[in-house]
């Protein structure tokens, strides 16, 4: 295993003092939560930075919170593993609770953090797909300005995201699911639990009274560049009743929106399989939760 490059290693107490030391060091600087990415990127010499800032001792940032009219707020600190155990996160959004509880191992939970799964913009990345399909947004700050991106606008490829190397993830904010609205989120992998996404599928679904779609969001993992939204077999979907037909055509349109390649973890073949199974799974999940026939 190659030696850990020589870098400084910065660990500031306030966010203030943090975007100072990203503005300040811009040219040649990572910022880390969990360093379960970083850390291993940079041994490999993949990631290289003269200057690291640690995030993990600025106060405030590891909140997770809920409110009926605002929805969720997950800090930029917050833990994978606070997310699958939040009460809030298991009652309203299933799609991410269930992501964060399957993803990597326990020790890689309880190190990494929501925020880096994003911001390192693995096409893979478990908790994007559930968080596009919530139509999530990211708070960025620098010193001196802050913005909201959504999260469909935040990866431009592999590893490549419109974030600046002098801008933190404050916060993720997901909007309160809908009434009568339900979401799910499964993956496959090549070597059963403890392996990176093959293929990923997250949708949320909201039905009128009648039981027509009135609101879908479907987000496809590890089959094009960056995490995919869905938008064929969303439009499918709209002001229709989801029965067993409209599904399966629903997830012949995923695949023909998936980009998959042959890799070391599956072929662009069983990818595309998947991708038809697990829609059509997700979507019908989504559908039975809407319509409260499944406890979340
Ligand atoms: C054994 C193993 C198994 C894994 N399994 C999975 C898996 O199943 N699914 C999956 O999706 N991932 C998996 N991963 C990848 C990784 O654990 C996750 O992506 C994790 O969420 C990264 O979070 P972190 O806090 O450790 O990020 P870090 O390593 O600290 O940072 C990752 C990147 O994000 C940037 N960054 C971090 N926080 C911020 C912030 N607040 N603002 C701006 N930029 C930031 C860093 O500069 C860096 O570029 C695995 C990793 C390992 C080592």
């Amino acid at each position: 295993m190659p030696n850990m490059p020589r870098f400084n290693f910065h660990r500031p107490g306030t966010m203030e003092e943090a975007l100072d030391l990203v503005s300040r060091f811009r040219a040649s600087v990572k910022v880390m939560c969990g360093g379960t990415d970083l850390v291993p990127k940079m041994r490999a010499g993949v990631a290289v930075a003269e200057n690291v800032v640690s995030l993990t001792r600025v106060p405030g940032l590891s909140t997770i919170s809920y409110r009926d009219d605002d929805g969720l707020v997950i800090g930029g600190t917050a833990r994978i593993s606070d997310v699958a155990r939040h009460p809030d996160v298991r009652r309203h959004y299933p799609a991410l609770a269930y992501a964060c509880d399957k993803m990597a191992t326990v020790q890689i939970r309880n190190m990494g953090t929501v925020a880096g799964n994003l911001a390192n913009a693995a096409p893979s990345a478990d908790t994007a797909a559930p968080l596009l399909a919530y139509g999530a947004s990211l708070v960025l700050v620098e010193r001196g300005g802050r913005r909201q991106v959504p999260l469909e606008d935040f990866f431009t490829g592999p590893g490549l995201t419109v974030a600046e190397p002098m801008e933190i993830i404050e916060a993720i904010r997901v909007p309160a699911p809908p009434l009568r609205s339900g979401s799910a989120y499964l993956r496959v992998s090549a070597r059963s639990k403890v392996d990176i996404a093959a293929v990923g599928v997250a949708a949320a679904l909201n039905l009128d009274l009648e039981g027509r779609v009135i609101g879908v969001r479907i987000a496809l993992a590890a089959v094009g560049p960056t995490p995919l939204r869905a938008r064929q077999a969303e439009d499918m979907l709209m002001e229709q009743i989801p029965d067993h037909d409209l599904l399966a055509r629903a997830g012949a349109a995923c695949v023909r929106t998936a980009k998959p390649i042959d890799d070391v973890r599956a072929s662009a073949n069983f990818r595309r399989a998947m991708v038809q199974t697990l829609a059509q799974r997700v979507l019908a999940r989504c559908g039975r939760l809407a319509r409260g026939e499944d406890a979340q």
